[in-house]
């Protein structure tokens, strides 16, 4: 024994433990931290959707780590001033803009005991509880939308973008494109696609393929029989037809491609089928929306994301893979290190599945909401958005002067002033400034060919009837002030 080092290890020991504070402490931080969330939760119905500052977040700088501890009375009100007071609120009922999502209660609860007990969620070998009860939302999700979850596989991720990319390399390793080939590999997509899968093809190494716009109709749905004439010429040149992307609700105006025609295509030619759901996935609750769904389980690969359409806290996409060897084999990879880990011939690992080992417990935080509040409520809340969208459609379209490119297919619904003297972009542009600024909703805009337009995105589990009739009030009032 070297007593010395006994001494010495006395010492760190007893300032390395103030990392393991006691329950007193631990309560009294979680009291404080549960007030503090109430008070946010408590303050957004008065609150803005969202805040722009001069110089946002400035005192974040100020306050780096630093060797001497700092109390959490002091850090709170940072958190409050800086983060909860400021930037784009998610949280908000009046929030309309992007693709909004929600963050039910419950899932702050899941995600704070997944971290207080730190269960390895990456092998099911580490936590098996935590692996089937991903693989269960994951199986539940793709019968949903009409998968058999007997043959899939699938992944809790960080987002739709993370879960697109599985999507994509996984596409590459089944279709087994070799780097020398890429040049003359075909992708078919359109002017509506995500820009997450254009990512996803560069970082799986096939940015230099061929990418091919399909033609869209005046739904902004791609056109089946526009994608076949361009497979044709394709072969004709000698190229090599890969992949098709299409999508259940684009980002931009919430169109629905005819998944069930472009499988035939898919079929036909030999394509992986890659579906991005992202934003319209969880919509398959509302039976109204069958038609748009038809055919989803014929796709090779889909994109859904629960922090999206339903209401789960950002962080979770998912990616279910129709043919679950196609997963195993491209996410493969082992170590020495892993020897002890025993593999289960009944539940596969998340680790098996996609380039993630160790990775935060996903599945607790979109469990406990689905377990505490039941389908029912999630159910009803899509439909509300649905018949939102319907209401505001039908008042929009009523005043004179005002376009509306596309009938609502999901939740997304777009619209512009066409101003007798004005420029369209300027008035429209100004329109939208003015209901940003309205602190009670924020839309966000968008253009296509060079179009501006603003738009409504119903997705929200807090967005009821009078956020959305504020909306369309203070556009009708605009209108009438400023035309
Ligand atoms: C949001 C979205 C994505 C990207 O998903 P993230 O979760 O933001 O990474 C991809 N596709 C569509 C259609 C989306 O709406």
């Amino acid at each position: 024994m070297n007593p010395d080092l006994i001494a010495q290890l006395k010492i760190l020991e007893s300032v390395a433990k103030q990392l393991d504070p006691t329950s007193e402490q631990r309560q009294a931080w979680a009291a404080a931290v549960i007030d503090n969330g109430e008070a946010f939760l408590n303050s957004l119905d008065e609150a803005a959707p969202a805040v722009f500052l001069e110089q946002p977040a400035k005192a974040i700088l100020q306050h780096p780590p630093t060797e001497a501890a700092s109390p959490l009375e002091e850090v709170l009100p940072l958190i409050s001033q800086n983060i909860q007071q400021i930037g784009l609120k998610p949280a908000s009922g009046g929030y309309l803009a992007y693709i909004p999502g929600g963050g039910v209660y419950p899932s702050a609860l899941g995600d704070y005991l997944a971290a207080v007990g730190n269960h390895y969620a990456g092998v099911f070998y580490g936590s098996p509880g935590a692996v089937r009860m991903e693989n269960q939302l994951i199986r539940w999700t793709a019968e949903l939308l009409g998968f058999d979850p007997d043959q899939i596989a699938g992944n809790l991720t960080s987002g739709g973008s993370y879960a697109t990319l599985i999507g994509i390399h996984t596409a590459r390793s089944a279709k087994q494109i070799k780097a020398r080939e890429i040049e003359n590999t075909v992708v078919y997509m359109s002017s509506q696609t995500h820009h997450a899968a254009i990512k996803a093809l560069r970082v799986a190494g096939l940015g230099e393929a061929i990418m091919r716009e399909v033609p869209l109709d005046a739904q902004f749905r791609m056109q089946p029989l526009a994608l076949q004439q361009m497979i044709e010429e394709d072969i004709e040149a000698g190229n090599h037809p890969f992949l098709l992307i299409a999508s259940l609700g684009t980002t931009d105006v919430g169109a629905v491609d005819p998944i069930d025609e472009l499988a035939d295509m898919a079929d036909e030619y030999d394509l992986w089928f890659h579906v991005d759901g992202a934003y319209g996935g969880y919509f398959a609750l509302d039976p109204a929306h069958k038609d748009l769904f038809k055919g989803l389980g014929r796709a090779d690969s889909v994109v859904i994301d629960p922090h999206k359409s339903l209401f789960i806290a950002l962080g979770t996409g998912m990616i279910i893979i129709k043919d679950r060897q196609h997963m195993i084999e491209a996410n493969r990879g082992s170590g020495a290190y892993l020897q002890d880990y025993i593999e289960d011939p009944t539940e596969y690992s998340p680790a098996q599945l996609s380039p993630e080992l160790s990775k935060h417990f996903r599945g607790l935080r979109m469990w406990l909401p689905l377990k505490l509040f039941g389908l029912a409520p999630f159910r009803a809340a899509l439909q509300e958005k649905r018949l939102l969208t319907l209401w505001a459609y039908e008042q929009l379209s009523q005043i004179e002067g005002l376009e509306i490119p596309l009938e609502p297919q999901l939740t997304v619904l777009l619209f512009r002033y066409l101003p007798e003297q004005a420029s369209p972009n300027d008035f429209n542009q100004a329109m939208a400034k003015a209901i940003q600024r309205s602190g009670r909703v924020f839309l966000s805009t968008t253009s296509i060919e060079g179009k501006y337009y603003l738009r409504l995105a119903i997705v929200h589990f807090r967005a009821h009837l009078e956020q959305v009739q504020y909306a369309v009030s203070f556009i009708k009032a605009y209108i009438e002030t400023h035309a």
